[in-house]
């Protein structure tokens, strides 16, 4: 009888356990359509219609940006209609353009369970254009500003720049490379929002497999292409062969590398490198290590170096070396060891060495023609006295004899 008992009580407890169970269940699968609008750059506006049957208490919603490790939130208010809304500033906390996003939203159910709603995911583009989109082999081009035969020069442009830089790279890409043409550097500049200096001309998000380029119609447009998707891509290439290891590489060597696969040479770095030569501005490619200056002129100057330093060591050294030296920043080396390590020289001596063959740089030569100027002065200030000496005293004997 005991037994009877015990069994029916036990009877009850399941299914009251598996009502929960199911109770919950239910409530973790309804739907509340969560939606999200945005607009770029300002807000995302997320928004659902939660049922009679289901009341939901200090809903947040929570969301996951592509490669980003914290995960967001943001308080979501409920009306007394049961819609579910909630904003987020982009302008204070941005996400980065052309980013996946998945979000969802946790609250508390009348029982005190917590709800989970199923996620929801969209892709953050910069909404403010039309995009037009053209695909081929490796390449996907967006475009909003020009035509077909435009965008088919893009991806003309981006197979042969993929040729310059697997061959530099002695690499290959696997991955696809989406590129994004903006019709002039200040919309470009726009979809990068705080993290691209002013002077920007595109920018490469190589872990997104994305490239923002700026490319105004006119006569330059061909030559800007051939410098910038090759450069950008280069990038991309060594992100996918090195992974958490590109974060390694000094800013002179990455730049450099992108620098040299370009198409397109930039013919101004010639005359920066003049002027810096007659000046004896050269920035020491020891401080281009962590980072370039961000103010524009140093900037090209710095890029204008680690462009020209770079090749100096292919050429020198061939590409076998630069692949050791790539790979031993990648395994963590500093910006001085990599380079001893890989040619057995300091990074200061290949400097001068680089110079040297360059610009045809002697130390001694530079110095004496900055030195001049003063030499011609100290000169002067010395001989002046020494003129007027010997001309009064060439003057006396003839006095004399006159006298
Ligand atoms: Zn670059």
């Amino acid at each position: 009888m005991r037994q009877k008992v015990k069994t029916r009580l036990l009877l009850l407890m399941l299914s009251l356990l598996s009502g929960l169970a199911l109770e919950r269940a239910r409530s973790q699968a309804i739907d509340i359509g969560l939606e999200v609008d945005y607009a770029f750059g300002e807000r995302l506006i997320f928004h659902g219609q939660i049922p009679d049957t289901l009341p939901l208490l200090q809903p947040i919603i929570f969301f996951e940006v592509e490669t980003e490790l914290q995960t967001r939130s943001t308080e979501a208010k409920v009306s007394d209609f049961g819609k579910l809304t909630a904003e987020y500033d982009l302008g204070a906390q941005p996400i980065r353009a052309f980013s996946q996003v998945d979000y969802w939203v946790e609250a508390i159910l009348a029982d005190g369970q917590s709800y989970t709603s199923p996620r929801g995911t969209f892709f953050y583009t910069d909404n403010r254009y039309e995009w037009q989109e053209r695909q081929a082999d490796h390449f996907r081009v967006y475009w909003y500003s020009g035509d077909t035969v435009f965008a088919q020069n893009l991806l003309d442009v981006a197979n042969e720049g993929l040729h310059n830089a697997e061959e530099l790279l002695q690499g290959e890409l696997t991955d696809g490379v989406d590129i994004y043409a903006y019709a002039t550097a200040q919309e470009m500049r726009t979809a990068l929002q705080s993290r691209g200096q002013n002077w920007v001309g595109a920018h490469t998000d190589p872990d997104l497999g994305v490239m923002f380029l700026s490319l105004p119609s006119g006569p330059e447009q061909r030559l800007d292409m051939e410098r910038q998707i090759p450069h950008e891509l280069t990038h991309i290439l060594l992100y996918q062969e090195l992974g958490s290891g590109y974060d390694n590489l000094p800013v002179w060597l990455n730049e450099g590398l992108a620098s040299v696969a370009e198409l397109y040479p930039n013919p101004d770095y010639l005359i920066l490198l003049g002027k810096a030569r007659q000046n004896d501005a050269f920035l020491p490619i020891e401080s281009l290590c962590q980072g370039f200056p961000r103010d524009a002129s140093g900037a090209y100057l710095a890029y204008a170096e680690a462009t020209s330093f770079t090749r100096f060591l292919l050429q020198r050294f061939g590409s076998n070396s630069m692949q050791q030296l790539i790979s031993n920043y990648a395994q963590g080396m500093d910006c001085q060891r990599g380079i001893q390590a890989t040619y057995g020289e300091s990074l200061s001596r290949l400097d001068r060495q680089w110079r040297r063959d360059a610009f045809g740089e002697n130390m001694l030569s530079s110095a004496l023609d900055n030195l001049m100027p003063w030499l011609i002065l100290m000169l002067a200030v010395l001989l002046i006295p020494l003129l007027l000496i010997f001309s009064t005293r060439s003057r006396k004997p003839s006095s004399q004899t006159n006298g």
